[in-house]
């Protein structure tokens, strides 16, 4: 089927002009059984984001279980050495498109190029990573091809689904599953009419795969007219912040949360970090009451972290947190509160007031050193 859609009366101008741009084309993508996995490997400055490398391991899995192919989709200038990359960490083939108005991401342009390649292609799956660009770019697409979104997905999975009405199962569906409702209840979400099936996925949680640079795979060079009118915007200048803390990097973290009372008493943390060679990380409640800068955020809208070791202070252990940081190997949790959520994922539990018990592990670890405790 063929759909014609109207252009879409919206304030966003930008939104507003790829519609105009996809309009006449909109095509909308049917149930395609043999379509392959994407994956959006997002690059910026000729640097894979870690967060599609992740999605990797995971999206082979689900190829696998499909009987499909893996494929990457890398868009850029002067990208090509990124395909071999995407092919050690699993892709079996990497759909590679180069044109200097691809230099720097825009929204406009990569969501064009994209959908042209999805409507050509047709995959069965297109994955993102929960980044700035994926958030920005996965939306316009699935707008585009009227097909459905899930964003932050915590975990993916293929699976047959009947619905109530018992009329038919829909067989090897692409499971999409997020937290909801503030996080607490885990949803699993379907979608079985309108191709492609579509997630972004947060950062962090699934493994970065171990590359194979013995593995071979297909590159696939399209070639793509975009002109000027795809790119409202003129970047002028690029300005990049980096980041104050790298918390995926980090073995040992040190977190306090809105129980440290205060950024003078956050102070506490620091030490605590500081004399274990930790990096200092925070609770939402503490990031908001201003005690650490939001870089430092652990849990479902912060950084997702799998530390050698945890330790939680002053946090009450909110799922949302949980969320974030459970999977850590070691977690040490300090409380006043016996019943305090955190104690059920903690391995250490201290029950006491942190202003005690802080400073007596710094005290302990300045005169025995880290080893030996
Ligand atoms: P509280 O819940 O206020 O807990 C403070 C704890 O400190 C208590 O357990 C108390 O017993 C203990 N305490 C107090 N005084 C002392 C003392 N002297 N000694 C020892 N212990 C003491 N939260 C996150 O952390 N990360 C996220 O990414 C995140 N994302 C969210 C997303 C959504 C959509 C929503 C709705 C919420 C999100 N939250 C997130 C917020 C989350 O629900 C909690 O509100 C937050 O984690 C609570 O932080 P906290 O444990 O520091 O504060």
């Amino acid at each position: 089927m063929v759909l014609i859609v109207a252009g879409a009366a919206n304030a966003d101008t930008e939104n507003h002009n790829l519609h105009q741009s996809l309009e006449a084309r909109i095509h909308m993508i049917g149930v395609n059984r043999e379509g392959e996995v994407w994956v959006f490997a997002e690059q910026h400055a000729g640097q894979l984001e870690d967060t599609p490398l992740e999605l990797m391991s995971k999206a082979r899995r689900l190829a696998d279980t499909l009987g499909v192919k893996l494929a990457a989709a890398v868009l850029g200038n002067g990208v090509g050495d990124l395909a071999a990359k995407l092919i050690h960490c699993g892709a079996d083939k990497v759909y590679l498109v180069e044109h200097p108005l691809l230099q720097t991401y825009q929204t406009n342009s990569y969501a064009k190029v994209i959908y042209d390649l999805i409507h050509k292609y047709e995959p069965q799956i297109v994955l993102y990573g929960a980044t700035i660009t994926g958030r920005d770019l996965a939306p316009r697409i699935a707008s585009a091809a009227k097909a459905g979104l899930t964003a932050d997905c915590t975990d993916l999975q293929i699976g047959d689904h009947t619905p109530a009405n018992n009329e038919q199962t829909h067989k090897n569906l692409l499971f999409q599953i997020r937290p909801a409702f503030g996080g607490n209840i885990i949803a699993t979400i379907i979608n079985y009419d309108r191709w492609p099936q579509m997630a972004t996925v947060r950062e962090g949680v699934m493994p970065m795969p171990e590359p194979d640079v013995a593995r071979k795979g297909e590159v696939v060079e399209e070639e793509m007219q975009l002109s000027q009118e795809d790119l409202p915007i003129q970047i002028l200048q690029e300005h990049k912040r980096p980041k104050k803390v790298d918390l995926k990097a980090s073995r040992i973290i040190v977190a306090g949360g809105a129980g440290v009372g205060s950024k003078e008493n956050f102070k506490l943390i620091w030490d605590l970090a500081n004399c274990l060679g930790a990096a200092p990380a925070a609770s939402r409640a503490a990031v908001d009451l201003g005690f650490i800068d939001r870089d430092h955020q652990v849990g479902q809208t912060g950084t997702t972290v799998r530390p050698s070791l945890y330790i939680a202070v002053g946090i009450s252990g909110a799922i949302q947190h949980q969320a974030g940081m459970s999977q850590s190997q070691k977690i040490i949790a300090i409380n006043n509160d016996h019943d305090a959520p955190i104690f059920q994922i903690a391995h250490y539990k201290i029950v006491g007031d942190l202003n005690v018990v802080v400073p007596k592990m710094i005290k302990a670890i300045k005169e025995k050193g880290v080893k030996e405790l």
